[in-house]
């Protein structure tokens, strides 16, 4: 009885998978916010180094993974994948769960997966520093311990609401030399802007985007880097999805329904895209469901637009799925969830039909935690436990039917710097916000005027 699968160092996938390759409609252009005319990559050099705006636009199905990123890699990865046992027992279903488990990596998250292959992209064409954002800290640890294995700085701008509720990332941050800023902060005009506004604000990643965006541009020697959205981000996190085929090839089993936590796309994207690719090319059927919260609900709630990627909008016009730039989400404890948009290559696929949205609340996700908890032992992020919601729905849909369904899900990163949210689910004193319809609609009117005529 195999429970824990693992590769050896060697099957290390050598390669990205761009599902732009295979996408029946490829996704819109970016736009300039000015013009309204597809932007051209020139506009994004001051920002990221060539070989990223390269994969950007790429149409290749597989890029190489550079041998010094694979050398780091090779630290963490191939990361295990789990025959859930434990949980299944529990809930006494006939379905069969998996989990691809991200938490192994120095970061705790799947995060490092790309910020390694940026960092060395951005030392290999002569950058100094990496400026970025971060929401429950995750993606700035991530971000930190990659330029720190180039000898490059990073400054990270981190949503005033973590900064306060997880500290322990923060320092996380230091011990890899790295400087961090609550935002909004005032070594920006944005970020001034903001506070004196809203002194008490308690910023959202998309204040944060702007914050690091406006340093990078003043500073010819950074760059400035981004965890999720972006395609080139979503590309380099299918290394988790190619090496969970072989996993799930050695185990002898093949999932029908691949699940993974959504906040710009870029876990969702390592675990489905790989079996995106086998639904395309060897016309499978596996369904792939993005799971948000239903207090950031913008792919189940929100429109299909151009939009700011950012809250003062410095960024290109994206085609997504999106709450309206501007949309506060409230406080909740699966920070890395709290972006108003999703990525666009997820946009059109969930548009054309070929993925599935669902959203729950962060009640039941931290009830559903608890759950995994009891039964596999391990702590999982409170964004991943948005992944086990709906997992335990799907494997009890199973136990009703009577179907022997087989279940993958990203397990992406463990929760052992987010006990203050367990510790607010256990006392009870964990609140759920609605949002209203006019809410949503009012905000994203605000984007009325950015679309293309
Ligand atoms: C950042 C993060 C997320 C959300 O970002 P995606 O790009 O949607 O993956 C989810 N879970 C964890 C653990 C994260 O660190």
């Amino acid at each position: 009885m195999e429970n824990k699968i693992l590769l050896t160092e060697q099957e290390i996938p050598r390669f990205y998978y761009n599902i732009m390759a295979d996408m029946p409609n490829k996704p819109l252009p970016p736009l300039h916010p000015g013009t309204k005319q597809p932007i051209t990559p020139d506009l994004l050099e001051p920002l990221f180094p060539r070989d990223l705006i390269l994969q950007e636009v790429s149409t290749e199905r597989y890029i190489e993974i550079p041998r010094e990123v694979r050398e780091i890699y090779a630290k963490y990865r191939p990361s295990p994948l789990f025959r859930a046992r434990g949980l299944e027992k529990m809930l006494d279903t006939p379905a069969r769960i998996y989990y691809k488990y991200e938490g192994v990596s120095p970061a705790g998250s799947h995060k490092p997966n790309t910020a390694i292959a940026q960092a060395f992209y951005s030392y290999v064409s002569g950058a100094k520093r990496i400026v970025t954002e971060t929401g429950a800290g995750q993606w700035g640890t991530a971000l930190a311990y990659a330029c720190q294995k180039f000898g490059l700085e990073c400054e990270v701008y981190m949503v005033r609401v973590s900064y306060d509720q997880k500290p322990y990332r923060k320092i996380m941050m230091n011990t890899f030399d790295a400087s961090v800023y609550p935002s909004p902060s005032d070594r920006t005009e944005f970020g001034r802007r903001v506070l004196a506004e809203n002194p008490d604000s308690s910023g959202s990643l998309g204040i944060a985007i702007s914050e690091a965006i406006e340093r990078a541009l003043q500073d010819p020697q950074a760059h400035y880097a981004l965890g999720s959205v972006l395609n080139h981000v979503l590309l380099h996190q299918t290394i988790i999805g190619q090496e969970a085929i072989i996993q799930m090839e050695k185990a002898g089993d093949q999932p029908d329904i691949v699940v993974a936590p959504f906040g710009g796309g870029s876990n969702f994207a390592g675990i489905a895209f790989p079996f995106l690719h086998k639904n395309f090319s060897e016309k499978q059927n596996i369904r792939c469901i993005a799971v948000e919260p239903t207090s950031c609900p913008k792919l189940t709630r929100g429109e299909f637009r151009y939009d700011f990627g950012d809250t003062a909008g410095m960024t290109p016009l994206l085609p997504m799925y999106t709450l309206g730039h501007d949309f506060m989400p409230p406080s909740i404890h699966a920070g890395g969830l709290r972006y108003h948009g999703a990525g666009v290559l997820v946009s059109q696929l969930l548009k054309d039909g070929l993925i599935d949205a669902v959203a729950k609340d962060q009640a039941s996700c931290f009830k559903a935690g608890l759950d995994f908890i009891k039964a596999e032992g391990i702590i999982p992020a409170p964004e991943a436990t948005h992944a086990i919601a709906t997992v335990i729905d799907e494997a009890m849909k199973c136990k009703e039917e009577g179907t022997e369904k087989t279940i993958l899900f990203n397990l992406c990163g463990h929760g052992y710097f987010d006990m203050a949210s367990y510790e607010s689910y256990l006392s009870g004193e964990l609140k759920d916000a609605t949002i209203s319809n006019e809410e949503i609609s009012q905000s994203i009117a605000s984007t009325n005027e950015l679309q293309p005529q």
